[in-house]
Formats: structure tokens, sequence, C-alpha cells
């Protein structure tokens, strides 16, 4: 593995910090300290390789088994949608559609997601298609039962939707519930709180807003209507 200079290990860090991971341990201890101080060589692999693309990524993920979720999908889902988008959606983790299809948002929780950017773009007077943006998740693969992915996942995960944000390179990215806020801004507030408000990963905005199941539910009238007011800010953010 490459040894990394100090701006890549500090990005390195940021990362960690960004999913949640505050502590890390050196594997060894260092031997007795150099009589002059040397700055650390400490082997981490590369964040986002120079010239790093989609098929580059999908690639490297290959038949991927480094973490426990391989064990039970049917597809990796990487994600789908240009290169080039402008602005890009992220969820938590593939459902049974998902895993079934490859394709991330294509069961019930995908057609609201659909309806409400197509919806609120044509509203709004733009014309935009659900192609037009690229839809992700933090992990790739199906968690059993649909639970939330666990920290381990979600930092094995975490690097290649981070190689896939730093390929796209999007004006705006735009996060759907919790774990997926969590992994981008590193935040740790509820969405209720969060929802509506730009953060940042890197230097591109990121907002916050509330992940379509959770909409699905009857009773959340309102937070539909809050949903679409998010939705209409990123949307003129990014297109306008
Ligand atoms: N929920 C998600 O978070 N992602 C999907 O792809 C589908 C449902």
């Amino acid at each position: 593995m490459p040894l990394m200079d100090a701006d890549q290990l500090r990005r390195y860090l940021e990362f960690y910090e960004d999913i949640g991971i505050k502590t890390l341990y050196r594997r060894t201890a260092p031997a007795a300290p150099p009589a002059t101080p040397i700055p650390p060589a400490i082997e981490l692999p590369s964040l986002a390789p120079a010239g790093d693309t989609l098929l580059k990524i999908i690639a490297d993920i290959g038949d991927c088994k480094r973490c426990r979720l391989h064990e039970g999908r049917n597809k990796i889902v990487f994600g789908v949608g240009s290169e080039n988008a402008r602005l890009v959606f992220v969820g938590e983790g593939p459902g049974a559609d998902e895993d079934a299809e490859g394709i991330p948002f294509v069961g019930r929780a995908g057609q609201l997601l659909t309806q409400m950017i197509e919806g609120t773009a044509k509203k709004e007077g733009m014309d935009l298609k659900r192609a037009d943006i690229y839809i992700c998740n933090v992990v790739k693969c199906r968690p059993p039962d649909n639970r939330t992915p666990e920290p381990d996942e979600m930092e094995i995960c975490g690097q290649f939707l981070y190689r896939q944000l730093a390929a796209i390179k999007p004006k705006a990215i735009c996060t759907l519930g919790g774990t997926a806020t969590r992994a981008v801004t590193g935040r740790k507030e509820g969405v209720t709180r969060m929802r509506g408000q730009w953060f940042l990963w890197r230097d591109i905005p990121v907002m916050v807003t509330y992940h379509p199941s959770y909409l699905l539910r009857q009773y959340n009238q309102n937070a539909k209507r809050e949903a679409w007011e998010d939705l209409k800010k990123v949307l003129h953010f990014v297109y306008d």
C-alpha cells in the first residue's frame, strides 16, 4: 500500500470522523523515539485515487466480501444515474426490491422518491427527471431484515461512497434519513432537527431531509410537506 502524505492522512482521518469513528488505534507501538523527529509514515489505502471513475470503483468493489452483509445479498446495489449528475441523493441501504434488481430506490420508498423529485421539479418549472440525478446508498448490500447498517459495515462501505461522491463532484448532495445524514455529515443530531438546513461534505453543500420510507407512514403528513420544502430548496440551489 502507498504511504500517505500529511494532506492525504488528514482527509483520511476526516473521512472516518465523518462516518462517526472518533478513535483509531495504531497497529504497533512505535519503537523508541528517533533522535530527530520524522513525519509519521502511516500505511493507509488512498481514499480517492487520482483519476477515479465510477467504473473503477465498481471494479474495485468486485464480488465484495469485505463485511458480513455480502452473506445475504443477491445483488450489489452500487448506484444509478449519470457520472455528470449535479445532484446526488444518498439513502441508507438496499431493501428487498433493490437487492433483487441491483438498483437503488426501486421499491415503494423509491417510487415516492421519484415522484417527489419529478413532481417538485415540474411544479417548479424545471425540466428534470430522476435519471438526471445520481442515487446511491451508504451500504451497497441489503442488511438482513432491513436493519440499520452497523458502524463497521458503514465504515467499510463508506470508502466507496466517499469515492463515488469525489468522482461525481456534484453541486449538492441530499441525504435521506438519519443513517445517510450521519455518514455524510458526521453529525449526530436527529433528522428532525437537521432537515432543511445546509451542511458540508468537503466543500460540497449537503441538504438533509427525511427518508422516503418515513414519509410513507400515514401519520407523517407534516413531514411530507417539510420534505417537499427541502427538496424545493435543493433543486433551486442546483438547477437555477
Ligand atoms: N431505502 C434506502 O435507503 N435505499 C434504497 O435503495 C431503498 C430503500
